[in-house]
């Protein structure tokens, strides 16, 4: 059965990028607008309705409290985790916990869970490519930071799942950013990603070969980002005002929400230009106005203690993959805050090379998705009928929605947020057809057998375990000592207690991907991908207008992460949003779990099933056998982590094997194996050892929904943003 095409989504934690590839190029599919961006903002207003995107971005602005984003940040982990406590205070939109656990968030006296606000983003992005693509679009291959975990995996699954796109996989971010700039593909490289989006900072280490995409390490901090970076110069714009005026705006949300923004636009535009002026009209009582100056020093000396932490990551990667800066081949730059100039001037000199940028650092992920795409897709795929409900938008449908966006433009508050004067001492203005930028107010396993006979009780007095285990500790590397002695002797390091190297690196072969390897035909017929829509000219507003000089590509493109100014695309001076593909063979890829996978034991014990850094696919088997006569179920808790003690790794959740056949104790023997496929996520199965009975099981993640809660999310869903088909 034909799905279409299948889309590589880099769904971010501020913004998302959608493109497809055929056999020749991958590109990314722009909204009606032309914007190749597509804000990961959820917005609902009085009457109802639901924004998402660009005009949910805008009311962010207005509606802080009403306006939901950043979610990635927190999608899959428990209320309980110290990151949503830090989420919270700095959101102005409300978090609550649920029966399981789970985050929520709060607004309009409506509660969604986050996997339902990926869902309502993951859905525009859907439209976004079937109105460009003229196609219905229901499989993609999802992005994730390397670092997420089973919880945040699995709920980015489940989003799908609501949205009505079917996840064919989900793959790390950097492994495709790796595989847009086609590494390996003619020798053997060692690469490293380095991520700063708008909320989270990653590196990567990955080592290709013949198109063998394998993960090293990974490291990540989930509150370094540009979002981090905007709120410390935000701060300091409001200090600076309470010293002038004694009225500090972080009084006032959504005053503070506007200082944020203007925040954002001043960093967006010091890394074109030398110097900005900052205006944010009537913010305080009394017609309080904020004028200040920012320079590009200045902003440095704001952010790079933020910058410098990007570092510390870089050497718990470095140290975990043991290896040092200086043997790595190439560094690639991704996410739109690695435009800031202090970023690329201190990454050049942390790894000693030139950082790779040929590839938009916001368009690579999606791009590479799009890639995977293809090979998942394979030969069997034929082009799906075109569907009646989805066309090309006519000019004049397009025109009566801009209207309907000027109109609600024109119904935000009189008063400018601010007027962004700028250029005091820029760069000479580009000429009159380059970019007019709108200043309006908006915001922006075979392996080893270890028989062991342990007797251990689960869940409190349940069961004994003798054990059958499929582990990979017969193929781990050691390092040798000289190359540990290196890593310990990086510069600058403030080393971290554990040196880990000699686990970590793994060296798969037993568990690689069977999907890939096929030759990426195209999905459509001969003639390729269809035409997108025409893109149209670039709007000039009659709004104060802002001319923006210097070479900032995405300035050029006028594209929505400026803090300000969109709704013009500048297409004929914009980098290709493309990547030729021909001759390149198809990619195999064999990503690393991000996290050791273990199982409680009697005595508050943990067991490591599934090491860290093992190649995924894998799996790993135990035997279980019933610790009372005629007993009916059993529950195994599941973490994340290494630690002997259960208590001080991560729990994940409980797997529950019910309607076990009745007999004495230690009789009912269950073989149960735990699997990690190729996204990243947990499948338990469990086998009856005697009848070779298949067992029902469940999962249940910690704040994850089980079949039920997806099922009724899903049908609301389609109540509130419309039905898929
Ligand atoms: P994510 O991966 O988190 O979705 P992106 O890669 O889209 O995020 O990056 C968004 C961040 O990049 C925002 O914080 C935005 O302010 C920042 N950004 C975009 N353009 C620039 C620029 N020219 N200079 C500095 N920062 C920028
Ligand atoms: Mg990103």
């Amino acid at each position: 059965m034909s799905h279409g095409p299948i889309l590589g989504i880099d769904l971010g934690t501020t913004n998302s990028v959608v493109a497809i590839a055929d056999e020749s190029q991958a590109r990314v599919l722009p909204t009606e607008l032309g914007h190749r961006l597509i804000p990961s903002v959820v917005s609902f207003r009085p009457d109802g309705s639901i924004l998402v995107g660009e005009e949910a971005r805008e009311r962010r602005l207005i509606d802080a409290r009403n306006t939901v984003y950043s979610v990635k940040r927190l999608i899959g982990r428990p209320f309980s985790a110290p990151e949503v406590g830090r989420a919270q205070s700095r959101f102005a939109f409300e978090l609550i916990e649920n029966a399981s656990g789970g985050v929520v968030v709060n607004v309009r006296g409506e509660t969604y869970t986050l996997t339902e606000i990926s869902a309502f983003v993951l859905k525009e992005i859907k439209r976004v490519a079937e109105v460009a693509l003229d196609h219905s679009c229901s499989r993609a291959v999802v992005t994730v930071p390397a670092n997420f975990n089973e919880l945040q995996r699995s709920a980015t699954k489940a989003a799908g799942r609501v949205a009505g796109i079917d996840i064919a996989r989900i793959v790390n971010e950097p492994t495709a950013a790796a595989l847009a700039y086609g590494y390996g593909a003619t020798r053997s490289e060692r690469v490293a990603i380095y991520d700063l989006g708008g909320g989270t900072f990653d590196l990567t280490l990955l080592e290709l070969e013949e198109d063998v995409y394998e993960v090293l390490s990974t490291a990540g901090d989930s509150f370094l980002g540009g979002d981090d970076i905007d709120l410390v110069i935000a701060t300091a714009l409001a200090e600076r005002m309470a010293e002038e005026t004694g009225w500090n705006p972080t009084e006032d949300r959504q005053a503070f929400e506007r200082v944020r923004a203007a925040a954002e636009w001043a960093k967006c535009q010091l890394s074109d230009l030398p110097v900005v002026k900052i205006e944010v009209e009537e913010l305080g009582p009394d017609s309080l106005d904020l004028r200040q100056t920012l320079d590009r020093p200045e902003l440095e000396g704001l952010i790079m203690e933020q910058v410098e932490r990007s570092f510390d990551v870089c050497r718990e990667a470095l140290k975990s993959a043991g290896l040092r800066p200086q043997e790595l081949d190439s560094v690639v730059l991704v996410g739109g805050s690695t435009r800031i100039p202090l970023v690329r001037d201190r990454v050049q000199r942390f790894f000693g090379k030139e950082p790779r940028t040929e590839i938009d650092p916001d368009l690579v992920v999606a791009q590479g998705a799009a890639i995977l795409g293809r090979t998942i897709s394979g030969k069997s795929e034929r082009p799906p009928p075109a569907r009646a409900g989805i066309r090309k938008k006519t000019a004049a449908e397009l025109a009566r929605l801009r209207e309907r966006r000027e109109k609600r433009r024109a119904n935000l508050p009189k008063q400018p947020a601010f007027a962004p004067t700028i250029q005091v001492e820029g760069p000479p203005p580009l000429p009159p057809e380059a970019v007019v930028v709108q200043g309006i107010q908006q915001v922006a396993g075979t392996t080893k057998d270890e028989e062991e006979s342990l007797t251990m009780e689960i869940d409190s007095g349940m069961m004994e375990i003798d054990s059958a285990l499929t582990d990979l500790d017969a193929l781990e590397l050691d390092l040798p000592d000289h190359l540990m002695g290196d890593v310990l002797d990086l510069p600058t390091m403030d080393a971290p207690p554990q040196i880990d190297g000699a686990q970590q690196v793994g060296i798969g072969g037993a568990s690689q991907s069977t999907e890939s390897g096929l030759d990426g035909e195209s999905l459509f017929t001969d003639e390729g991908l269809p035409p997108l829509p025409a893109i149209e000219a670039p709007r000039v507003s009659s709004l104060p207008s802002l001319q923006i000089g210097g070479s900032g590509e995405r300035h050029q493109r006028g594209e929505p992460t400026l803090g300000f100014g969109t709704g013009v695309d500048a297409a004929p001076i914009a980098p290709p949003a493309h990547i030729d593909l021909a001759d390149r063979p198809a990619p195999i890829l064999m990503d690393v779990t991000p996290h050791a996978l273990g199982i409680e034991l009697t005595g508050g014990y943990s067991q490591t099933l599934i090491r860290r850094h093992a190649p995924i696919p894998t799996e790993a088997a135990r035997v279980f056998s019933t610790a009372a006569d005629d007993q009916e179920d059993v529950q195994i808790r599941v973490c994340q982590g290494e630690a002997p003690r259960f208590e001080d790794n991560e729990p994940l959740g409980q797997v529950e094997l019910t309607g076990l056949p009745p007999g004495p104790r230690g009789t009912v023997r269950l073989n149960v194996t735990f699997q990690l496929d190729a996204s990243g996520t947990l499948d338990v199965k469990a086998q009856e050892v005697t009848t070779g009975r298949e067992q029902t099981i469940r999962i249940n993640l910690l704040g994850g929904a089980d079949d039920a809660e997806l099922q009724s999310m899903t049908e609301r869903h389609s109540q509130l943003v419309g039905a898929d088909e």
